[in-house]
């Protein structure tokens, strides 16, 4: 269906941080399937556990034990700090899960109508209550009736919440991005997730954390709220989770943790070998090769040589980001520049209409990142001085 403005190029074979189309031509890409692939293209190891596992078994179903799906879940809850998980096929259905959580607490609590705190400029998923929960008009338009038990609050506000805290009896728990990737690439101030945790306990709600973007190394480390020195309720993980096999999970602790019992939530794929060994591997090579590490390394040495070239340069806004997210916002729309970049052979992403976002795979090398911020930043220029 025509669901996508697609770009005009089709990739036929990837490695590394390079991807070549059909007609032969090699392009830099600093966009990673959107956070995706994070090993970037057919990293050996990831595409040897995938053959090797699809030689062995690739799907039974989640009404046996599976293996593959436990290693993962123990993995994940010894990264974390969390109690356990539930693997599905993607960040919406990752976040229909903590929803469905959310409101089953709510509702063992006895509340009627559980309702969750969401924020302003956030985006969830395009299901119906994930794209509800989305703090975006452009998602929601044409989908009406939206689902109710939903406020929404500006983010990086504590203030905010707190009111609805005062003055709402049927609030069960709050969903938030450590920081937000689709709406600009905004970093909340230093203690701001502290504060929601502070709030939360004090009011029994399920703090929330939809790291769909910000988990598995982005932001330089495994989970991003690990920056913040808190535990959060329930986390919800997909994009670089597989290093670009579907699949998403949500992790829960605590009482959080015990809220679901059989029957109350399934999927049909979600947690199949395949993908576990896949995420297994990722997970694997990221330790293995101190990925992040450099994920910190590496987005501030590209910070900071974005802010050197464009230091003096009128009509860039913002250069800001954590561990491999960076946002450069310009103070007119500038989504017209991805097709510029693509023609110079360079992938880039913009967000929010005038946010230039950078989301490259954790193997880049520094020489590289020189190449996409110096063909970047004369783009930038161009664009904007003519
Ligand atoms: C991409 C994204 C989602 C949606 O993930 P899908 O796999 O496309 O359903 C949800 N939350 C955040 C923060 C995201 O970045």
């Amino acid at each position: 269906m025509n669901t996508y403005a697609r770009l005009p190029v089709t990739f036929v074979k990837g490695e590394g941080v390079w991807l070549w189309d059909d007609q032969g031509q090699r392009y830099l890409d600093a966009l990673s399937g959107v956070a995706v692939c994070g090993l970037g293209h057919c990293h050996p190891r990831l595409t040897k556990a995938i053959c090797q596992q699809a030689q062995t078994l690739i799907h039974t179903s989640n009404l046996f034990r599976v293996g593959k799906q436990e290693q993962l879940a123990t993995r994940l809850v010894e990264l974390s700090g969390m109690d356990n998980a539930f693997f599905c096929n993607s960040g919406a259905e990752a976040n229909e899960a903590a929803i469905k959580l959310a409101r089953l607490y709510g509702h063992n609590k006895g509340i009627a109508l559980p309702t969750i705190i969401v924020m302003e400029r956030s985006f969830h998923g395009r299901t119906m209550a994930t794209l509800t929960a989305s703090g975006n008009r452009k998602v929601q338009a044409g989908f009406e009736p939206l689902m109710t038990g939903f406020v929404r609050v500006p983010y990086n506000n504590l203030d905010a919440v707190a009111q609805v805290a005062a003055n709402n009896k049927e609030v069960v728990a709050l969903l938030v991005e450590p920081f937000q990737g689709e709406g600009g690439v905004n970093i909340p101030e230093v203690h701001y997730l502290q504060g929601l945790r502070e709030i939360c306990k004090q009011k029994d709600w399920l703090l929330m954390l939809d790291e769909v973007q910000s988990g598995i190394g982005r932001s330089g480390k495994w989970f991003a709220f690990q920056h913040s020195g808190i535990f959060p309720d329930v986390v919800t993980l997909a994009k670089g989770l597989g290093g670009g096999v579907p699949i998403g999970a949500c992790l829960a602790k605590g009482i959080a943790a015990e809220v679901f019992k059989p029957g109350n939530h399934a999927s049909t794929f979600g947690g199949n070998p395949l993908v576990c060994a896949a995420a297994l591997e990722t997970l694997a090579v990221i330790s293995d090769e101190n990925l992040l590490d450099h994920v910190v390394e590496l987005g501030d040495f590209i910070r900071n040589r974005l802010s050197t070239q464009l230091a003096n340069q009128k009509g860039v806004v913002d250069i800001r980001g954590q561990g491999l997210i960076t946002g450069i916002e310009l103070s007119v729309p500038c989504v017209d520049l991805v097709k510029k970049a693509l023609e110079r052979k360079l992938l880039i992403n913009v967000t929010s209409d005038k946010v230039i976002r950078l989301l490259p795979a954790y193997v880049m090398q520094q020489s590289e990142a020189e190449q996409v911020v110096d063909i970047l930043c004369s783009l930038i220029k161009e664009f904007l001085n003519n």
